[in-house]
Formats: structure tokens, C-alpha cells, sequence
């Protein structure tokens, strides 16, 4: 047997790649189109690990999955491929829909096919799991209560608009054909392996650097936040539990303004990595730092910038008894120490230099 994860080389996918080889010897076979935010490097552990096969190439690549899927007779798809930065969406949202409309399309139609053709009992056991974010329910003012599964649809961004359309397409390829589906809305992830254009890690470089902390509009937008292990604790639990067609809300109960957020990761630099004992220098002005927190800059609000997101996750908890196992202090401690332990990765992907060691390792860029 056989799992097949899309997107396995960015963010969430390679934690949960690791995570799953860590746990189980069952074979991962791993297809990404390595876009900017896809990077084998994360990987690096398993190269010489027959478990993990990885395939260049995408979603939208019919054929390709067509041919994967014979090959290897996976018993289960985990969808994370996808478009996931919100900022990148406003400037472009042609990728978004490419890829997470588009590409979702492509990749139920192969699976779809697939699965049409297995012997019942393989089918019966076959799932797809579609990895999604809880920002297509929209925005709620302070108050409200958390999203539930029942909450309608409110996508306010081409990225969040994408992903609806994708959950859409999977709930539809459920009803329609009975393909055996599942689905997650996850809240905020962060943990290692974090692209830095992203809030949490992209704090944690730019005040190692002495660089201006941005902060959109008054920073009071609330996120909820979740360890990414967590989240890859969560799938799996979906995977092996979930009830076919349902959709799970996941999330950490971590409500934060993004105020919190960069005075949190601020004070966790201060403890472990102090600016003074550094020689850490304002960017701009030169005069040495005393504390991180001298950073924060506010900046223009992104244009329909969501106020608030929260998630109601009881009904994983109730039906599948899955919790995070981490509460906001112990994650972020992790990842602040992470990013500290791991300069080298963090240049790499600055500099856009994991695509010469791709090339090195994989012969491939
Ligand atoms: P990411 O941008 O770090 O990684 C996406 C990966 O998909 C990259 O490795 C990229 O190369 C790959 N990819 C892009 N287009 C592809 C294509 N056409 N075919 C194959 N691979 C392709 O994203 P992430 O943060 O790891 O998010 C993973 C999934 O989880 C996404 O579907 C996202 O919507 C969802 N999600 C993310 C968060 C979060 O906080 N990061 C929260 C909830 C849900």
C-alpha cells in the first residue's frame, strides 16, 4: 500500500511527509510541481529513503496522475498542492486559479477515473482527501460566534475564492460520482519549513536582520493559530476515521491579533537570541537595538483585509477525539528556536539557492 500526497514539498505537505514516515513505513509518493514555495531541501532526511518517491510534475497534469495511479495503486490522495499566499493572489490571481481551480479539477477527473475502476474492495477503502483553509468561510466581527462546517461560503480573496471552488468541486465529485472524499479546513499554520513571506517566519528573519516588522493597518486582525504538527496530526486522524463526504474544521483555539503575534515572537528573540549580545542594528538607522520589539512598523492595510477568522473545531474533536497537542506558547517557542537552529535554510530559500542543491541533488531545478 501506498499514500499519495500533492504538494508534499512546501509548507504543510513536507511536515506532513515527515510526520507520516516518522509514524508508519507505509510508502509516500510525492508529486509537486515545485513552484517558488515548494522545497526539497525540507526532504533532505529522506533522500536516501526508498518509502518516499518523488515526482516532479503537477496536478493539472492529467495523464501524469493517471499514470501514478496505476503504477502505484495508492489507497489514499492527500490534495495539498496548491496557491497559498494571500498577498501573491491580489497581485496575481491567474496561478490561483490555474492551479487550485483548474489543477483540483484535473486531479478528481484522474482520481476519479481511477477509483471508478478498482475492485470493490479496494474502492470501498479508496479516499481523497482535500486539504483546505478555513479563510473560504470569510470574516467575522469581534463577538461572532467561531465558523463552523455549517458556515456559508464567504471567500473575500482570489486566493480564498480558489480554494472555495476547489472544496466545491471535491463535495461535488462526492455527490455526483460517490467518490470517497473527505475534507479539512484548517485556520493558521505555523512551524518549521515556513516560507518567509509568510507573517510568523518572515517576523523572525526580518528582526534577526534588523529590518522593519510590518504590520497591516492597526495589526488587530485576528487569526487562529495552529502547530503544524498539529495539523498533520489532524489528517491523519481524518484519514483513518473521517466519515466519507464529511468536512472537519481544524484549528488550535489560539484566537491572536497579529499585534500578539509579532509582540510574542519578539519576546521569544529577546530570551533566546538577544539583539544587544547579537549586535543586531536598525536597518535603516544603524543605532544598535535593544529589544526586537523597536522594529514594528505599521504599514498600509492589504486592500479587504479579512477582520477575523476562528474556528470551531468540537466536531473532530467529538466524533474522531482529535486535539492539538500544542498550545500557542509551546509552538511558537519551537519555531522561534527552529528558525534560530536552521540560518542555512532560511539563506537558502532567501537566496533562492535550494534550486541550485535540486539541481545538485536531483538534477532538476
Ligand atoms: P505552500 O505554498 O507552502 O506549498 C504548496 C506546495 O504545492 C508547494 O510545494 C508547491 O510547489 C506545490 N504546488 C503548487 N502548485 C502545484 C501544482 N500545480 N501541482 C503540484 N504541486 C503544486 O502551501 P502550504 O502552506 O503548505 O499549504 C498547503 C495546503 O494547505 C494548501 O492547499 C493550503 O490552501 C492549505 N492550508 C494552508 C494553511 C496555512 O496556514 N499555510 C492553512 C490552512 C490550509
Amino acid at each position: 500500500m501506498a499514500i499519495l500526497v500533492t504538494g508534499g514539498a512546501g509548507f504543510i505537505g513536507s511536515n506532513f511527509v515527515l510526520d507520516w514516515l516518522a509514524q508508519s513505513d507505509e510508502p509516500v509518493v510525492n508529486l509537486d510541481l515545485l513552484t517558488y514555495a515548494g522545497n526539497l531541501e525540507n526532504l533532505a532526511s529522506l533522500q536516501a529513503d526508498a518509502r518516499h518517491q518523488f515526482v516532479h510534475g503537477s496536478i493539472g497534469d492529467r495523464p501524469l496522475v493517471q499514470r501514478l495511479l496505476a503504477e502505484r495503486r495508492p489507497r489514499a490522495v492527500l490534495n495539498f498542492a496548491a496557491e497559498s499566499h494571500v498577498d501573491r493572489s491580489l497581485h496575481g490571481p491567474g496561478a490561483f486559479i490555474q492551479t487550485n481551480v483548474q489543477g483540483t479539477y484535473e486531479l478528481l477527473e484522474a482520481v476519479r477515473g481511477h477509483w471508478a475502476a478498482l475492485p470493490a474492495t479496494e474502492q470501498a477503502a479508496f479516499r481523497f482527501l482535500h486539504v483546505s483553509t478555513d479563510e473560504v468561510y470569510g470574516s467575522l466581527e469581534p463577538g461572532q460566534p467561531a465558523f463552523t462546517e455549517q458556515h456559508p461560503y464567504q471567500p473575500n480573496s482570489p486566493y480564498s475564492a480558489s480554494k472555495a471552488a476547489s472544496d466545491h468541486l471535491v463535495r461535488a465529485w462526492h455527490h455526483s460520482y460517490g467518490l470517497p472524499v473527505l475534507t479539512t479546513n484548517c485556520s493558521n499554520n505555523y512551524g518549521p519549513y515556513h516560507f518567509p513571506e509568510k507573517l510568523i517566519p518572515l517576523l523572525i528573519v526580518k528582526a534577526l536582520a534588523g529590518a522593519p516588522l510590518p504590520i497591516y493597518g492597526d495589526g488587530l486582525q485576528v487569526r487562529d493559530w495552529l502547530y503544524v504538527q498539529d495539523h498533520c496530526s489532524a489528517i491523519r486522524r481524518v484519514l483513518a476515521a473521517g466519515r466519507v463526504g464529511e468536512v472537519y474544521n481544524v484549528g488550535g483555539g489560539n484566537e491572536k491579533t497579529n499585534l500578539e503575534i509579532v509582540h510574542s515572537v519578539c519576546a521569544l528573540l529577546d530570551e533566546l537570541a538577544p539583539a544587544q549580545a547579537r549586535g543586531v542594528r536598525h536597518h535603516h538607522s544603524g543605532v544598535p537595538l535593544q529589544r526586537y520589539a523597536e522594529l514594528i512598523a505599521f504599514v498600509a492595510d492589504r486592500p479587504g483585509h479579512d477582520r477575523r477568522y476562528a474556528i470551531d473545531a468540537s466536531k473532530i474533536a467529538r466524533e474522531l477525539g482529535w486535539q492539538p497537542a500544542h498550545t500557542f506558547e509551546t509552538g511558537i517557542r519551537q519555531t522561534v528556536r527552529w528558525y534560530l537552529e536552521h540560518p542555512d535554510w532560511v539563506a537558502h530559500v532567501q537566496s533562492g539557492s535550494y534550486r541550485d542543491w535540486l539541481r545538485q541533488h536531483y538534477g532538476q531545478a
